[in-house]
Order: structure tokens, then sequence, then C-alpha cells
């Protein structure tokens, strides 16, 4: 990643600003995702390895884009298409809230953090709901390292809503800053319109649009590029 070069070079005194994205960048929501759907799929007495449980599994994952689409679009969705599943919109979102518990502890990341946070300062920007997002960061054990926490269902905006980076940012300079993403959308563009450098989280390394300073398959890449 010798592209990197020579973007932050800026004096040691200056604190740079790392922005964090929270689902599929820190935290690997989709696995818990996938498991929380298996679980639920269980309860209501269904196999999800048999093909009627692929298949719902399917039809549910693509309905939920990565977390990226409307929550509230979701749950009536498959409150419609799977009313075996959930009875109604607001059944599925309160099995919803259970998703922090099928993530696992992230003592890497965890790690990684702690040193970054000697030269940076970490700040989470996240879509979601406040409790649901805070109970992720505890689940995985990354609470308590963050200068400042985002949260769209805490903002009253979401990404990739311009003044919720602004509002990360708070004083400083977004020229200082660097954004940690997965989501090309909501995360890499509306930085990149701010002038704040980009890096996104993309483990199939897809083509891009608008290009991210740099890419990175695993979030624990992001120590080495930030050198
Ligand atoms: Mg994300």
């Amino acid at each position: 990643m010798h592209w990197w070069h020579g973007r932050f070079a800026l004096p040691e005194c200056v604190r740079h600003v790392l922005l964090l994205d929270l689902d599929n960048t820190l935290v690997e929501r989709d696995v818990a995702f996938a498991r929380w759907l298996v679980d639920l799929l269980a309860r209501r007495g269904m196999d999800a390895a048999s093909a009627q449980g692929v298949r719902i599994m399917e039809d549910i994952a693509a309905r939920d884009d990565h977390a990226r689409n409307d929550r509230d679009e979701f749950c009536r969705h498959v409150a419609s298409r799977h009313p075996d599943i959930a009875t109604s919109p607001q059944a599925l979102w309160r099995e919803l809230s259970r998703l922090p518990d099928f993530l696992e502890p992230a003592p890497a990341v965890r790690e990684m953090l702690q040193r970054l946070s000697r030269k940076w300062s970490l700040r989470v920007v996240s879509n979601g709901s406040g409790d649901i997002q805070r109970r992720k960061m505890m689940k995985t054990g990354l609470d308590g390292l963050f200068d400042g926490i985002w949260i769209s269902g805490e903002q009253g905006m979401e990404k990739p809503d311009l003044e919720i980076f602004r509002g990360a940012l708070g004083g400083d300079d977004p020229r200082t800053a660097v954004m940690v993403g997965d989501d090309p959308i909501r995360d890499i563009r509306p930085a990149r319109a701010l002038g704040i450098a980009t890096v996104h989280v993309e483990p199939s390394h897809r083509d891009l649009q608008p290009l991210p300073n740099a890419k990175i398959r695993n979030i624990l890449q992001l120590e080495e590029i930030l050198a």
C-alpha cells in the first residue's frame, strides 16, 4: 500500500482524527446477522440448511443488504413475506435487537485501536439504533476506546448526510482526518466530498467509484497503512 505515502506528513503534534464505521468495518456484523438468522429459523422449527431454509435466508439477507436498507422497510418486507418467521414488523424488530448477542469479542481489533489511539483521536460514525450499536461495541469489547460516538439513531441524521461527518469532526480540519468504512455510498463518497481521506474495508476489492485513498481487506490491516 505504498501509494498512501506523503498524504499525512503532518507534524507529530497534530493529532489526527480517525473516523470509523462500525458495521462490517470494526465488527463482523454480517457474520452475526447470519448466526442470528439461523437461530431465529431454528426457534421457528426450521432448519437453515434445508432447501426452504436456504431460500428464506437468501431472501432475508438480500433485503437486509448488509444493514444498508431502511430498517422499517426491512422489517415490513420480512414480516409480510415470511409471516412464519415474524408475525409483525414490530416482532421482527424485537428479534433484531438481539443481534449484538451473536457477535464475538474482537480482542485483536481492540488492541490495534488502543495502539492507534496514541496518535489518533478515534471516533465512531455509524448508522443504526443507539442501543443496538452501543451493545455491539460492548459485546465485541470495543467500548471505552472512542473520543466520540455518532450514531444516526441518536443524532437524527444518518450517513451519507455530510452533517453527521461534520459533527464527528467537530472543529478539526477534515485534512487531518481519515474515514474508514465498508460502504462506498455512506462512508467513502461523503467523506471524500468533505476532503477527508478514505480507507475502504472491502474483502473482495471490487471496483469502486469514487475511489478511496486506500483499500484493505480486513480492519486489522489499518494500522499498517496508517503507519
Ligand atoms: Mg458499515
